[in-house]
């Protein structure tokens, strides 16, 4: 059923030292992100040889609880995402991406793809993605759930069509949920991009994050074999994973407000007599940003919690790195001012990213109505 032979897989290191790896993770950020960023951006370069390299480096097993049970990884894992986002956010979103696909399978009790797939995903060396966003808007009663698969001798025959799923390509994976039949069951699967019924498409380009390789995605009666299958029903693992899912997207937004703040702090050598009149200073944010990094901290250390007040910290959590992004943003392109203003400048391209953080699902008014549903 594999598109392509896999070999004997990689081992999950469970000795990774945290703090090495967030400098290793900035190195390859600060030399190979950082000229790149702007070919991302306005390119639509997919940034597929940073990815393998921050993979090989340990950027996507930090957070598997099985690598490092003490629970302190999950919390290097979003500050790695944050380390890439303040140079590029399209990166730091295919790492969530790929850390998104990687925490499913480690979470399911689906012994065969944690054997065979998940550690050659938690090493970079098979790349993969997360078509969550339809199910989880499904869950919040915002939308009805696209696919459906029915039950067919070995597996279920999957129908339907995704807008947009990122990090893909021929020999990529990722993680969906479909409904059984005519039935109120979810199952939860890993699918293959390569297997026979399924078709990217690429219809539309977007104002960012265009190198992130993301697609409309087509089932038509694609076969997903039982051993693929990570929960039936998926509600047997969508509580312990959604804590985690969420809580690793505040990395991208805590490093896009941390190259915002810079962009300030830049813009004020030589504005800051009359930058200092802007609503949102540089200070302000800077304060903001480490009571949102302090509170992400405490709760990534037990990610796999599933207490009703626990996720409410963590939706809340999620939504202050929105709101913090859209306005450290806009700050950021204010204290710029015409210089932020160019093509190539990195003001006006953190603005345009700070929207995808928050439009992203969880989107800010999803994470309200979630908020205000559980209130
Ligand atoms: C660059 C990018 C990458 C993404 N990557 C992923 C991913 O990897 N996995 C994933 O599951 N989701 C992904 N999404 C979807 C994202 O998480 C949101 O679900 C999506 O942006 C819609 O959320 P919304 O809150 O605006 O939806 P709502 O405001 O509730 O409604 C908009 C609805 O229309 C649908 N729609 C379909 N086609 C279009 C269209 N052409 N224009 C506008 N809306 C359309 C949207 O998907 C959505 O369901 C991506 C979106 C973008 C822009």
């Amino acid at each position: 059923m594999l598109t392509q032979p896999l070999g004997l897989p990689p081992s999950i290191d469970a000795t990774d030292d945290g703090a090495a790896l967030i400098d290793d993770i900035r190195r390859i950020a600060e030399k190979e992100l950082t000229p790149l960023a702007p070919r991302i951006d306005r390119e639509g370069f997919y940034p597929e040889d940073v990815l393998r390299e921050v993979g090989d480096a340990g950027a996507f097993r930090q957070h598997l609880p099985t690598a490092l049970p003490d629970g302190t990884g999950m919390a290097t894992t979003i500050e790695a995402m944050a380390v890439l986002a303040e140079e590029c956010l399209s990166t730091a979103f295919l790492g969530w991406c790929q850390n998104a696909c990687a925490y499913y399978m480690e979470v399911s009790d689906n012994g065969f793809t944690r054997q065979t797939l998940l550690p050659r995903v938690a090493a970079g060396e098979r790349l993969g993605g997360t078509a969550l966003s339809n199910p989880m808007k499904a869950f919040s009663g915002i939308e009805p759930l696209i696919l459906r698969g029915e039950p067919v001798k070995g597996g279920y025959r999957v129908s339907g069509t995704l807008p947009w799923v990122s990090n893909l390509g021929d020999d990529h994976f990722f993680g969906a949920i479909f409904r059984a039949g005519e039935s109120n069951r979810t199952v939860m699967a890993l699918i293959d991009c390569g297997w026979e019924g399924l078709r990217l498409s690429q219809n539309v380009s977007f104002m960012a994050l265009e190198g992130t390789r993301t697609f409309s995605v087509r089932f038509r009666d694609v076969f997903v074999p039982e051993e693929w299958v990570l929960a039936d029903p998926a509600s047997s693992v969508l509580p312990r994973i959604k804590p985690g899912f969420i809580l690793m997207q505040t990395g991208m937004g805590i490093g896009l407000i941390r190259a915002s703040i810079e962009i300030m702090r830049r813009a004020d050598r030589t504005r800051e007599h009359v930058n200092r009149f802007l609503d949102d200073r540089p200070e302000e944010m800077a304060e903001a940003l480490s009571e949102l990094e302090e509170e992400v901290r405490t709760l990534a250390a037990t990610p796999l919690e599933t207490d009703g007040a626990f996720l409410r910290r963590v939706l809340q959590a999620r939504l202050t790195t929105s709101e913090l992004s859209l306005r450290a943003a806009n700050a950021a392109m204010l204290h710029a001012g015409a210089r932020g203003f160019v093509t190539n400048a990195a003001a006006q391209r953190r603005l345009r990213e700070s929207y995808f953080v928050a439009i992203v699902t969880p989107a800010l008014k999803h994470l309200r109505k979630e908020l205000s549903d559980t209130a």
